[in-house]
């Protein structure tokens, strides 16, 4: 009884490592849980507290979501964009990933995939039914497609509409696209829209975020919501901001909002202004602080001859690729890390690579955010000796992997 396509679809890989990491742990394995990629940090306390005033909260809220959220998450953007984004060009969803998935529904057109990608985006493609393509990229290009590969791609038929996917800082290769220029010459050329996810964004090391958007604004789409930066995956709050110029998009989407999900949780969106109103910034530069140092001690742990990783630049995750590691599929090479080590990470195929590519994605997030955070200040050097203390099972986990790289 169920669609083809649809039957072919497995659980999402994120969510799926999740369950398989906490069952083992039920099942008393210490597991080491480096698969899911969830913020380790709490939601900072004055959002919390908004949240509880605001339990009461119990009608419907607008479709596009609560007119002070979309206003204070378009002040927000202004600022970070240092450009006008009006109230409007909001839209709230629960969480960024039902946002896509609507727009996808909606999109008339292909989708381009760079490899690697977050896992959902093509699944999400298939059940839209939208052609997808993927598009190769390299390590020496920072893991993000160039002026080339998306050109060469679209000249096959540029009488198409095209959605092209970009993700900085990336989840799964944890860097940072510096090509955005001439990304957004190509897009400007042909009949290409940009859904820039910018989950990630303030989580981004060393330079200044800078988006697609100020490039090209009137083709982008940005996707942002408060599971990475606020701790709040659970919340499931996220947003598009959608150019005037994209408008039917904005309108089609509003329609299967109505037709899906009617609007999000009243007392999320209430709380979540303050989120967007409210400065962070002590707590993000420490949650990046944290984050950095932990990212570093990982890689320069564990990248060698065998193992080859490009240094965190964002995010909370790195992709080592495994030299000396042969197996018929990245599949098979992390269960055997699982099984024997107890270290849960996710393979490459996973994100768009090729079965046969010993590639893998380690989230480096498995620690008390909480303890880390209260005990440190944001220009704390985040040293070996804080990491031993505070994040364990990081040092434990690569440890582990370290081992099971030499047992070849
Ligand atoms: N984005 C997170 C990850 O890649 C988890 C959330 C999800 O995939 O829905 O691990």
């Amino acid at each position: 009884m169920i669609k083809d396509k649809i039957k072919n679809l497995d659980l999402s890989a994120t969510l799926k490592i999740n369950e398989i990491s906490k069952n083992l742990e039920k099942k008393g394995k210490e597991i080491i849980k480096f698969g899911f990629g969830q913020s380790p940090f709490p939601v900072p306390d004055k959002v919390v507290e908004e949240l509880k005033k605001n339990a009461h909260q119990k009608s419907y809220l607008p479709i596009q979501g609560l007119y002070e959220l979309r206003e204070a998450i378009a002040k927000y953007e202004s600022k970070n964009k240092n450009k006008n984004i009006l109230t409007d060009q909001i839209i709230v969803g629960p969480g960024s990933k039902e946002l896509m998935f609507l727009l996808h529904i909606s999109f008339d057109g292909d989708i381009i995939i760079p490899a690697p990608s977050w896992v959902s985006y093509q699944p999400q493609s298939v059940i839209a039914q939208n052609r997808f393509h993927w598009i190769e990229t390299k390590a020496e290009n920072n893991w993000y497609p160039t002026r080339k590969n998306i050109e060469n791609l679209v000249l096959k038929n540029k009488n198409k509409n095209y959605l092209l996917i970009l993700n900085s800082p990336n989840n799964p290769s944890g860097q940072v696209c510096n090509n955005l220029k001439e990304i957004s010459e190509i897009v400007k050329k042909y009949k290409i829209i940009i859904l820039s996810d910018e989950i990630y964004s303030e989580l981004t090391f060393y330079e200044k975020y800078e988006s697609i958007f100020n490039y090209c604004p009137d083709k982008v789409i940005v996707s942002n919501g408060l599971s990475k930066w606020c701790g709040a995956g659970g919340w499931r709050l996220g947003y598009f901001v959608i150019p005037k110029e994209l408008n039917h998009l904005k309108d089609s989407i509003k329609v299967l909002a109505s037709e899906t999900f009617s609007s999000v949780s009243s007392p999320i969106q209430y709380a979540a202004i303050s989120a967007f109103k409210n400065d962070h910034s002590d707590y993000v530069l420490k949650s990046k602080n944290i984050l950095k140092g932990v990212g570093e001690y990982v890689y320069q742990n564990l990248k060698s001859n065998n193992v080859l990783i490009n240094k965190p630049m964002g995010g909370f995750y790195l992709m080592p690729e495994f030299l000396n590691k042969k197996f018929k599929t990245s599949s098979e090479m992390c269960a055997d890390l699982l099984n024997k080590k107890c270290v849960a990470i996710l393979p490459g195929s996973d994100f768009g690579f090729l079965d046969e590519k010993m590639i893998a994605r380690i989230s480096y997030t498995d620690f008390d955010g909480y303890n880390f955070m209260s005990k440190i200040n944001s220009d704390t050097n985040i040293d070996e000796d804080l990491i031993k203390k505070f994040a364990p099972k990081i040092v434990e986990g690569t440890k582990r992997l370290k081992d099971w790289v030499e047992k070849v």
